[in-house]
């Protein structure tokens, strides 16, 4: 692989590869798919994915793994202390290196990049100039604790990767197109102006979803859908026609659902009372809602992961769980409304993909909306969940973001030679995540 590649001619070879990277506070997640076929247009079965992993613990115990689309690589590293790469920039550098080792010959002619955070103004993905870098630079204090590493991820790439263009992909701009009242809060209109609004979060898991019900489900893709996107972080998109209309997460990614250590919706009158009466500053209450909260501050601290609550039996761990899904139940409610009806239920994420026990009971109860759950199906892992006289289609569906970005970063980095309107859809997605 060749990091320091010309721009963009026109014509490519079929071994040229496109990275996606998302790099966060102490990891860096990559992707590397086979961008062309080689005649040098996009595969016409979509973008295939080579291989993936991360390099995470970034600043203490760094930790490399990685595996091939076809299972042959299953690839894994730890470095001492003192020899370990110690930033994203370090990250990357070896990253180059050992995909140089990996997948000789081949060049990397785009580069996509996770950011959280596009603005106002940036509803589509874009490419990458001195002037873009600087306009998301300015937009760090509306995600703090996010966009600065994911900038540092698209600095060190293209410091690293020379002319080769480089994309943006932000997690707001699926959301960018809500209606006033879905964007607004009830604050003095100059707080609206000034960009005070409800970007939403995870916008490319839900285009993903959106594409895939499009192909799959085209009625329910025309109609009114929520997808129940439920990780670590975790929220809730009201599609209308394939759309966003709302989401669950508001101004910051800690709105609406608790999350692993994010308290979701909160009155705020409680940030005024930790603030005034047990003189919490600003760094400690955002420590508060970002990492001591959620699952983990409503089991008592025992774990941020499902899994774990799952596992445990204690009663903590339990009224923790009981609150994940009554909140999630309740804006299922209200996601419904918003769209005057429901035609399907898509969930996603890695508790929405793989614990059954969460999907019935976040389902279970709600035939006055139409949902019909069948618990075999469910407990099957099975694509359709609900029943087949359930007037509303409940849907497991896998993400797939890292797909999500190739794709983008290949429409907007105008690669191959292929017209705009036959580019391919992102590859298929991961089982698991
Ligand atoms: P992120 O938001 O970091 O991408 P993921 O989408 O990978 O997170 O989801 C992580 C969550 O998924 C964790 O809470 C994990 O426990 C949960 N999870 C993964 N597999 C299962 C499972 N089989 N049962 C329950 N929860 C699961």
């Amino acid at each position: 692989m060749n990091p320091v590649i010309p721009p963009l001619a026109g014509a490519y070879a079929g071994d040229d590869a496109l990275l996606t990277l998302n790099s966060g506070s102490s990891s860096l997640k990559f992707a590397l798919f086979d961008a062309l076929d080689e005649s040098g247009l996009p595969h016409a079965d979509g973008l295939q994915l080579l291989l993936s992993g991360q390099i995470d613990g970034l600043g203490g115990a760094v930790r490399f793994q990685a595996r091939s689309a076809d299972g042959t690589l299953d690839a894994h590293e730890q470095w001492p202390a003192a020899s370990a790469p110690a930033d994203a920039g370090a990250a990357l550098r070896w990253l180059i290196d050992w995909l140089r080792r990996q997948v000789p010959g081949r060049a990397v002619v785009a580069v996509g990049h996770r950011v959280v955070h596009g603005g106002l103004h940036h509803a589509e993905p874009v490419l990458l100039t001195d002037a873009v870098v600087a306009r998301l630079q300015a937009l760090v204090p509306l995600a703090p604790l996010h966009q600065p590493h994911n900038l540092a991820g698209v600095a060190a790439a293209r410091q690293a990767f020379g002319a080769v263009p480089q994309v943006a992909c932000f997690d707001t701009a699926f959301h960018r197109h809500h209606p006033f009242v879905n964007d607004c809060f009830a604050l003095p209109r100059r707080f609206f102006d000034a960009g005070v609004r409800r970007y939403g979060f995870h916008g490319l898991s839900y285009e993903y979803i959106a594409q895939r019900l499009a192909e799959q489900h085209a009625q329910q893709h025309a109609g009114r859908v929520v997808v129940a996107h439920l990780g670590n972080g975790a929220s809730m998109c009201a599609l209308q026609g394939g759309r966003s209309v709302a989401s669950t997460m508001g101004f910051s990614a800690l709105d609406g659902l608790p999350m692993g250590t994010r308290c979701g919706q909160i009155d705020p009158g409680v940030l005024l009372y930790l603030m005034q009466h047990e003189g919490l500053d600003a760094d400690q209450v955002a420590d508060l809602l970002y990492k001591q909260s959620g699952l983990k501050g409503l089991s008592g601290g025992l774990s941020h992961d499902m899994r774990t609550l799952e596992a445990a039996g204690t009663p903590e761990a339990a009224q923790a769980i009981d609150y994940f899904v009554f909140r999630i139940r309740r804006e299922l409610g209200g996601l419904a409304a918003v769209l005057q009806g429901l035609d399907a239920v898509v969930f996603t994420g890695g508790i929405g993909e793989n614990s059954a026990l969460i999907r019935e009971r976040v389902l279970e109860g709600m035939g006055w909306l139409g949902i019909r759950l069948d618990a075999a199906r469910n407990r099957a892992g099975a694509t359709v969940i609900s029943s087949d006289d359930s007037p509303v289609l409940c849907l497991r569906l896998p993400t797939n973001e890292e797909g999500m970005i190739a794709q983008q970063t290949l429409r907007t980095a105008a690669l191959g030679r292929r017209p705009a309107a036959a580019a391919p859809t992102a590859p298929a997605a991961r089982e698991s995540r």
